[in-house]
Formats: C-alpha cells, structure tokens, sequence
C-alpha cells in the first residue's frame, strides 16, 4: 500500500465502541477500572491499559500508530513539541559527562537547548561541519551518545550526506539521531540511510497546515541500546524497546511533555493529506526558487532543488524529486529585506515552516535576534536572508506577489 493509503487506513488498536470512523478524541485526564487488581496490573505493565492522559491516551497512541505504520518504524512516541521530542530524546539517552556530536548549522531554539538548556548540566555539545563528513570522527570519544543533525539545515539549507555519517556512526557505534522536521516520513525514509532515531515538529508539515504544535519521535529499531550506559539495564530488560520503554516509564512521564489529545486528533487528520500537500508545495518551491534564481536583484537562493545547488545530487538521492517547501535567498542588504517583506500581500509575514500558506520571514532579526551578529554570522544567518516557507497555494500567485514586491 502507498504512503496515503497506509495514512488513511491505519488500524485502530481496539474497535471503538460506537463504530466511530475516525479515531474520536478522548478527552478524559484518567480511565476507570472494575478492579483494585485491574488497576495494578495496569501500573505494573502487565496488562497495557491507559490510566492517566500525561502517561497515554488513545487519541495520541492512534496518532503513534498511524506515524508506525505509514514509516515501517519499531516504535513511535507523540509528544508536545518539536522541541519536546528533541530534549526528551536527549535526556532519555545521555547523562552528565556525555556529549553529542552536532553542526552550529542548526534550528536556533535547537541551538540554545544545547548550549544554554544542557550543557549547564553537563552534557558537552562538539560542533562538526556535516559537510565534510570525514571530519566527524576525530570529534568522537567513549562519552559519545549521538551524532545530531538535521535532514536540510533551517535556515542555511544545507543538505548533509545522511548515508556516509551513518558509515561514521556504524563505525564508532554511535546513535545517528536526525530531526527530519522540513522533509518528514514520505520525504525522507531515514531508516534507509541509516538514521537509528528521528526527532520531528509535527507542528510544520504533519499538522495539516499549522492547526497544532505537536513533536513525534520514531524509533527505527536499529540501534542497540545496550550501548548506552544511561539505557544497559532497559535494554537487557526490554532489547530494542529499552529507549521507548525509557521515554515512557520515566522521561516523558516525568517531564510531562504530553501531547493534548486535541491536537493528536488534528496531527492524525493532518498526516492523512501530507503526501498530497507536500507534493503541492515542493513542486511550488521549485518553481519559486527558479523565478528567484532568474532575478538580477536576488543575490544567491538556497534550494537543494536547484541543479547548480552544491547539495544538488546528495538531495536527489536522499529525498527524489520532492527537496522540500523550504527556501532561502539574499537581497543586497537588511533594508531591502524588510522593504520587500513589507510589500508582500499573499505571503505572510510570519515564523513557522510547512503551513499551507506561504510565509516569509527574516531569520537574523527574529529567531536568532538572540545572537550576536558574528554569532549569526557563524551560524550562517547573515543580515541579507530572507527564508521563505512555500505554501500550497497556486505558484503563479506566490509568484506574481513576490514579483510586485520586488520590482512594483
Ligand atoms: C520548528 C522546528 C523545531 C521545533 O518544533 P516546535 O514544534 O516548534 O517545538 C525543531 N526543529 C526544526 C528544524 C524546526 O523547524
């Protein structure tokens, strides 16, 4: 079966009591049991049943099983946020002494949980340029849990070679842990190039158009626990269970990182059209990086699409055809970014990634305004950017309202 039949179609655990189509939301913080021994057997594990909505909920548990069965993945868990998939995964697998390998050429909230969430408590962030792969493993020690990086970096759109870092972490058997956020499960089947683990904001493409702020983690069964001192009793216990059973039994539950039953139900509906939107709006980014490239005033446009991009063929055999909704370009200085920004009528103004509506935004005066500019420098985020999230609107439009701002 295809990508959105398998959406459409996934399985529901148990028949619902009224027949119900859809998976109906199940709005309820706690669950009855007929028994005293029913209710322990449900805290000690022995008979899987939902008891408390911030531990499981069959609304988020049906949204897990959709994202399995459409990804093939061992193990799913929904989660809040994006940024709750990315900590919980890190807390779940590295402790105080631990470092992971990771790019400055990353997410910048992504960038400050490193820097300013984890490492005051002890985990050692080394940055690597995933552009030259080979440099990665003179960074790698015993205390190594994670090589992290993004599918195509937001916002410097740079595409790294998923399969030849998955060669380096196969080498030192270290964890290939991805946030595959701007081309999600249909864009990108990390399992097939070696990504153990991925971390994604449902937020963007899954939720159907910005409706819910979510996260998910996959877990896609290849990695052996047993390698992590944090995880060697689970995994004797649970074999390649231990990093859910982990997130389940303690980090989620105790950082509280649940996702709300309501925005499950909207993440499950969005995950059904993804493959027919996704397909919409990379087809429109394509178009649109083409008109930018054909501009004398548009200095440089990052797009993997792009036959000239120097991530071109690496893209190409990672994600096919479909290199994602998600473009940058350089204008001549801050001033023409904000005077273009301010003529745009169909293209809104505003932060967020992977919305049906297409949105601009200038990246080093907002999300990573908290930098100082050589930082941004650094982190590849010049004054002259602006990244522009297209949506699925028809491409003549986004089209004929960046041109009228520009050139009108
Ligand atoms: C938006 C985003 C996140 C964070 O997701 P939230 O759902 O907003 O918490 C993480 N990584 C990338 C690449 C993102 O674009």
């Amino acid at each position: 079966m295809g990508f959105t039949t398998k959406a459409i179609h996934a399985p529901f655990l148990r028949k619902d009591a009224h027949g119900s189509l859809n998976f109906p939301v199940y709005d309820s913080v706690t669950f009855e049991f007929e028994t005293a021994e029913d209710i322990e057997d449900a805290f000690m594990g022995r008979k899987p049943r939902h008891v408390y909505s911030r531990i499981t909920n069959p609304t988020v548990e049906h949204l897990e099983q959709k994202i399995k069965n459409v990804s093939g993945a061992l193990a799913v868990v929904a989660v809040s946020s994006g940024m709750a998939a990315i900590a919980n995964t890190i807390m779940a697998l590295a402790q105080k002494g631990d470092n992971i390998i990771t790019t400055k050429y990353i997410f910048g909230n992504t960038y400050s949980l490193f820097k300013n969430t984890l490492e005051p408590w002890g985990l050692e962030t080394r940055y690597a340029d995933f552009s030259r792969p080979e440099t990665v493993g003179k960074l790698i020690d015993g205390n190594t849990r994670a090589i992290y990086f993004e599918t195509i970096t937001n916002p410097q759109m740079e595409v790294a070679d998923a399969r030849a870092l998955s060669l380096i972490a196969r080498k030192y058997n270290v964890l290939l842990l991805c946030d595959t956020t701007v081309t999600p499960v249909y864009l990108f089947a990390g399992r097939d190039f070696g990504v153990d683990v991925e971390v994604l904001s449902s937020t963007k493409y899954i939720s159907g158009g910005a409706t819910s702020v979510g996260g998910i983690i996959i877990d896609n069964g290849t990695y052996d626990w047993g390698r992590i001192p944090k995880l060697a009793a689970d995994a004797k216990k649970q074999g390649p269970f231990a990093f859910v059973t982990k997130l389940k039994r303690e980090v989620y539950r105790n950082f509280g990182a649940c996702l709300s039953p309501h925005n499950a139900y909207l993440q499950s509906v969005g995950l059904e059209t993804l493959a027919m939107r996704a397909d919409k709006s990379c087809a429109n980014a394509l178009a649109v990086a083409r008109f930018l490239k054909s501009r004398d005033y548009v200095a440089r446009v990052n797009y993997p699409g792009l036959e000239d991009s120097p991530f071109y063929r690496v893209a190409k055999s990672q994600f096919g055809e479909k290199c994602g909704a998600l473009l940058t370009f350089e204008l001549a200085s801050k001033e023409k970014c904000f005077a273009f920004l301010n003529k745009l009528h169909l293209v809104r103004r505003a932060t967020n990634i992977n919305d049906n509506k297409t949105l601009a935004l200038h990246p080093a005066s907002t999300i990573f305004c908290e930098y100082p500019p050589d930082l941004r420098l650094d982190m590849g985020v010049p004054d002259t950017l602006i990244r522009l999230s297209v949506g699925i609107e028809d491409a003549d439009d986004i089209i004929s309202d960046m041109k009228q701002a520009a050139e009108g």
